[in-house]
């Protein structure tokens, strides 16, 4: 059995990012930038209107101004603002030639049909104006690379007219629950059978990382549906199997990815929830796949994903490879820990956290199939192998879910 830094080496090793690829706008939440972004246009392309008004020349001394015309955005002046002129202008619209301010309708006196009071006095130039390029520049990068791309940033591509850019490549991660007693959450429960809850929650925890999510249905503990299955899975950047990796006489997920070609990096770490977490590699066809097995207890494979797996799909996805971040905390309330192996034990923040530090107190948490006091954990206390107590003011380290 290998300790949970070990764990971590193996999988930092394999968990290189994927090659870049051109993606649509509309496809690339979440993704990182492959290349810096430079704009090939200025910003913005015109000098235009910041408000509804009067464009004048503020060196007018006329007395009243007459209106050319009217411009709206999406037009363009075909008039030119000459003394005792003005053109009236909506926002967004060209600003015509021989105009240097715009004046907002409201500071506007209308004295006829087509006739204002000249408002150019003590009116700045350049006012109520957006200036071609006072943004960026055509040329400028806009965008660094490695950045991971949010919903500003993809409308930044879009203004620039980059209807497609070169992003590290979406990870398609493969998930297949295993195990004879599991039904659907749709299906009534027979003796013996219990819901499928890790499908669900990997397929989520998949799509919350920013990875595309692959559903291989459930596998049955026999060696033919996994086979096949599992060969289905292995056609992805990452495979994750749950159940059926422990010593159990129907745990036959470890032989059958070593028959497939899943090289085992690693097969238990010492861990609790989560000791039979297998890990192993496969490379075919020019593709590398990440097998993980995680163990079929909900708990269990919670704490594996969050662990070893998210730190795999964020490097995949081109982002740096971090362990899950620990803080420090206190704790609010005392706590008795027994055991061989280093815990992760669910707790919650008491509320509110005085003086910036964060206080938790640990949950009465039943173990493994326990999901429910899991949905109520704001943090998982990594708790050092052995038996002590501790008492409140003692320091642990959390980690944030
Ligand atoms: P296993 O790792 O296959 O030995 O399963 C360990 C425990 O987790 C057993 O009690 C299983 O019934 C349960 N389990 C396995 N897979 C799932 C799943 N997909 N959803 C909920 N519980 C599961
Ligand atoms: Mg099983």
């Amino acid at each position: 059995m290998i300790s949970v830094d070990e764990a971590f080496d193996h999988v930092r090793r394999l968990a290189a990012a994927l090659p870049s690829e051109r993606t649509p706008l509309a496809e690339l939440l979440g993704l990182r930038l492959a290349e810096s972004v430079a704009s090939s246009v200025d910003s913005p392309p015109f000098d235009k209107s910041m408000v509804d008004g009067y464009a004048i020349d503020v060196s007018d001394a006329s007395p009243t101004l007459r209106e050319l015309e009217l411009v709206t955005a999406g037009n363009v002046p075909t008039e030119t603002v000459v003394h005792g002129a003005t053109v009236r202008v909506m926002t967004g619209a060209p600003i015509p030639a021989g105009a240097d301010a715009v004046v907002k309708w409201e500071d506007c006196e209308l004295l006829a049909e087509g006739e204002i009071r000249n408002p150019a006095r003590g009116v700045k130039s350049g006012s109520c104006i957006i200036r071609r390029g006072s943004s960026f520049h055509a040329g400028q990068v806009v965008l660094e690379a490695g950045k991971r791309l949010g919903p500003l940033d993809i409308a930044l591509l879009a203004e620039i007219g980059q209807a497609e850019v070169g992003v590290i490549a979406r990870p398609r991660v493969a998930v297949l629950p295993t195990g004879d007693e599991l039904v659907a959450a749709h299906e009534p429960l027979g003796p013996g059978q219990i819901r499928n809850s890790n499908g669900p929650m990997l397929l989520a925890a998949v799509a919350a990382a920013d990875c595309t999510p692959i559903d291989l249905g459930v596998g049955c503990d026999d060696p033919d549906d996994l086979r096949t299955r599992i060969n289905q899975g292995l056609a992805n950047d990452v495979l994750l199997v749950s159940g059926g990796v422990s010593a159990g006489v129907k745990d036959l997920v470890p032989g059958i990815l070593t028959e497939l070609g899943v090289e085992e990096q690693f097969h238990q770490v010492r861990i609790k929830p989560g000791k039979p977490l297998w890990f192993g590699v496969r490379h075919a066809n020019g593709r590398r796949t990440l097998v993980f097995g995680l163990p079929g207890n909900p708990v269990s494979t919670f704490v594996s994903f969050q662990l070893f797996v998210l730190p795999a799909l964020r490097a995949l996805a081109g982002g740096p490879f971090e362990s899950a971040v620990a803080q420090r905390a206190v704790l609010a309330m005392p706590f008795e820990h027994r055991g061989k192996r280093p815990t992760y034990h669910p707790c919650r923040q008491s509320a509110p956290a005085a003086g910036g530090v964060l206080h938790v107190e640990p949950l009465d948490w039943r173990g493994s199939s326990d999901l429910a006091t899991l949905t109520r954990a704001t943090h998982l206390a990594a708790l050092p192998a052995g038996d002590y107590q501790l008492v409140p003011g003692d320091a642990v380290e959390v980690i944030a879910l």
